[in-house]
């Protein structure tokens, strides 16, 4: 086995960098380009492959915004079921149709795939550009399904911290609350790239922040799939998942 992948146990799919957002924060650039999406087939393939070598504890699918392909986000949801996989999650803004039949469709989908947990995308970042209704249509379809949804907020600077983006976060999250959704911690906006660009105001100069979703190369816990096949160090449309494991070297 890989020395630098002995500890692997969670399998990320960037399912598309397609977007129905344009956040201001976001970490993942304007969106301004077609975006490719992962193939159905080829994820498939890759989730059977990996669960066969190691012990996978954790699968999650996002984007973009993964839903623009509801089969494809079925498909690896389906299969991380039938591998047994404990935890699954699907990360969205909720926007990827106003027709309230697609809507419903898509939450049969998810539940037909087996998917259990929903981090649904909401505070102020995101509702600049997506509107809320058919994000609250989708959570209660997904909660009629029986698919657990949270709430998942982006904060500014920290929870606790008083901003007025921060504010406009707290009613939105409120707005769900009260239809007794879970609200979980979310996430605090790091200090890169866009965020820093549009909200640079709010991060004190010089501070040394580490991104907590960076991982040491020397030991990778987590496989991350690009939306263009790429994976460490290579691409599964072009090598068996199995032998980029074998030759990944992170130097
Ligand atoms: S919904 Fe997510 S991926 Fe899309 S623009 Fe917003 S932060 Fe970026």
């Amino acid at each position: 086995m890989n020395e630098y992948l002995k500890n692997l146990d969670r399998i990320e799919f960037v399912v598309t960098m397609n977007c129905t957002g344009r956040c201001k924060h976001c970490s993942e650039g304007e969106h301004i380009s077609a975006s490719p999406h992962i193939d159905s087939d080829t994820a498939v393939k890759t989730v059977k492959a990996v669960c066969g070598l190691y012990d996978i504890k954790s699968l999650m699918t996002f984007g973009g915004e993964p839903l623009l392909y509801p089969e494809t986000v079925a498909a690896i949801h389906r299969t991380a079921f039938e591998l047994g996989i404990p935890q699954c999650d699907i990360i969205t803004n909720g926007y990827f149709s106003k027709n309230k039949d697609k809507i419903k469709d898509t939450a049969l989908l998810l539940r037909d795939s087996r998917a259990e947990t929903v981090l649904l995308s909401v505070d102020a970042f995101h509702q600049e550009t997506i509107p809320l209704e058919p994000v609250e249509f989708f959570a209660h379809c997904l909660r009629e399904n029986g698919i657990y949804v949270e709430i998942s907020p982006a904060w500014l600077v920290g929870r606790n911290a008083d901003n007025p983006y921060n504010a406009i976060t707290s009613e939105l999250i409120g707005k769900f609350a009260a239809k007794g959704f879970n609200i979980g911690n979310g996430n605090v906006i790091f200090p890169e790239g866009n965020a820093l660009k549009y909200f640079g105001e709010y991060f004190r100069e010089g501070e040394a922040v580490s991104n907590p979703y960076e991982e040491s190369p020397y030991d990778l816990h987590s496989l991350c799939i690009g939306c263009d096949g790429s994976a460490l160090n290579g691409n599964i449309y072009e090598k068996d998942i199995l032998q980029l494991i074998e030759e990944y070297s992170p130097v």
